[in-house]
């Protein structure tokens, strides 16, 4: 994987997915239409895949929410530059 991770925003409605992690290419496709706390929870979904490949979808949902909760809580948002 490479050492930077690339984020694309994308419309990812048809795959039925929020977000998608390739791991090889190191690319994280994030779904562009979610509302702020949602799109946050799926970045930190994709990214819990990238730090811990092979960890269990069940482990990365558990986590996923709890660092989401505290990141939203802590005033953390997406800004457009
Ligand atoms: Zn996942």
């Amino acid at each position: 994987m490479p050492r930077k991770v690339r984020i694309v925003e994308r419309k990812l409605k048809r795959q039925r997915a929020v977000g998608r992690v390739f791991l090889d290419e190191g690319i994280i496709e994030i779904e562009q239409r979610q509302k702020p706390r949602e799109w946050l929870s799926t970045l930190v979904h994709e990214a819990l895949h990238v730090a811990f490949p092979g960890m269990e979808e069940k482990s990365i949902a558990a986590a996923e929410r709890k660092i989401a909760d505290i990141l939203w809580r802590a005033s953390v948002r997406r800004i457009h530059q």
